[in-house]
């Protein structure tokens, strides 16, 4: 079901609460922020409410403080940030409820921070009366925080109830409009390149998008579970011993869909500049640590074919040269290709990052933990908690 987005509100004169994603990395006893990347991603939803009128309160959960106060995750210094990006003032709240932040509401056009939503215990227990609160601040919510809409929380769950209208944010309406289209109704072929450390994180991914991909491409340790299902010797490679059954099951279910590795290259030593051969059976004493040449061009004929990529996980140990290059040589791969491109969060994002790429990749997922849930087939409780269109 389509949901509400920011641009289907009647926003003038109203207070919108905007649930960001302002997580921000910070050094120096919380006095610096490292990376305003999250910020500046949240501009085009507060400036669009800005333009059109609203006062704008704006809230985000910031580290893990543990219900209670603490001055090294206060987010204040994203204020003073924010102010100069949006160029206007950021009045920072001093709490995130209460008469202390009551006396603040913005107006239209003004801003208003508020402190760190995880200095009460009651955000993460979704409690009603916390959310009823928050509620009370607003006219209208936006939640555009798609890293936590994987969890019900107060602020991502729970206010919705209290509040009249709930839509989706710029940035989240396009992880949905990306991560939507690609789970129901894909241009076809659609491929996805499943990677990583482990099956276990990844089965529901790999379940569910055996049901909508024309083919599922593994790479990574997480190959060597499926091999070892298949009978074939692993060597020292990662292989989860309890997850053999489920990689066998797994394969009956998908048949020639699901394709793995047929070749790889294998060390005595997991170490950067390790020697290395190129193997089709893994020898005894050696890890395969990355994806082999005939494996890779196998993959990169599926990208070349593919209208619709979504890849999520490292074929190797890509943070170790020369077992990078698997990962990266695909990454080019999948930016060269006119295909529409998801890339999930996490390591996949880094190696696109890295390579100098992420301009190329049609979507670049915000969120690791969410997209994951998401391309799992699983409803998100922030999506589902906003207004059906
Ligand atoms: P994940 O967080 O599940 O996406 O897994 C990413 C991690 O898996 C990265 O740190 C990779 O170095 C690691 N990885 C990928 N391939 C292998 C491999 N063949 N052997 C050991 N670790 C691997």
């Amino acid at each position: 079901m389509a949901k509400l987005s920011v641009r289907d509100l009647s926003l003038a004169g109203k207070r919108v609460f905007i649930r960001v994603d302002f997580n921000v990395p910070l050094t120096n006893g919380g006095q610096e922020i490292t990376s305003d990347k999250r910020i500046r991603a949240s501009l085009p939803t507060i400036q669009y409410c800005l333009e059109q009128g609203a006062g704008v309160v704006l809230a985000s959960h910031l580290g893990r403080p543990k219900g209670k106060p603490n001055a090294e995750m206060s987010l204040a210094p994203i204020a003073v940030r924010l102010a100069e990006l949006l160029k206007r003032p950021v009045t920072m709240a001093p709490d995130c409820v209460g008469a202390s932040v009551e006396k603040l509401l913005p107006g239209p056009g003004e801003v208003l921070l508020l402190e760190n939503l995880r200095f009460h215990a009651e955000e993460e227990a979704n409690d009603a009366g916390f959310s009823k609160q928050l509620a009370a601040l607003c006219d209208l919510y936006v939640n555009d925080a798609f890293g936590s809409a994987h969890r019900a929380h107060a602020s991502t769950e729970g206010m919705v109830a209290f509040c009249t209208q709930a839509a989706a944010g710029l940035l989240m309406d396009k992880e949905l409009e990306y991560l939507g289209k690609a789970t129901t109704n894909p241009d076809r072929p659609c491929i996805a390149i499943i990677g990583g450390a482990k099956v276990s994180d990844k089965i529901e991914v790999i379940v569910n998008l055996l049901k909508v991909c024309d083919r599922v491409l593994i790479g990574g340790a997480m190959a060597y579970t499926f091999l070892r299902a298949l009978g074939q010797p692993t060597g020292k490679s990662l292989v989860e011993e309890d997850k053999i059954q489920l990689a066998k099951d797994l394969m009956a279910e998908a048949g020639p869909k699901l394709m793995l590795p047929t070749d790889h290259a294998v060390s005595e030593k997991f170490e950067a500049n390790a020697p290395f051969q190129v193997v089709n059976t893994i020898p005894d004493g050696t890890m395969a640590l990355d994806i082999g040449p005939a494996t890779l061009a196998a993959y990169v004929a599926e990208v070349n074919a593919a209208k619709t990529i979504i890849w999520n996980g490292p074929m190797g140990v890509f943070e170790m040269p020369p077992f990078d290059v698997g990962t990266m040589s695909l990454a080019r791969a999948v930016a060269a290709s006119s295909a529409i491109s998801i890339v999930g969060g996490g390591d996949s994002e880094k190696a696109i990052k890295t390579a100098g790429l992420s301009d190329q990749i049609s979507h670049v997922s915000t969120g690791g933990g969410a997209s994951l849930e998401f391309l799992s087939g699983i409803e998100l409780p922030g999506v589902a908690a906003l207004t059906d269109k």
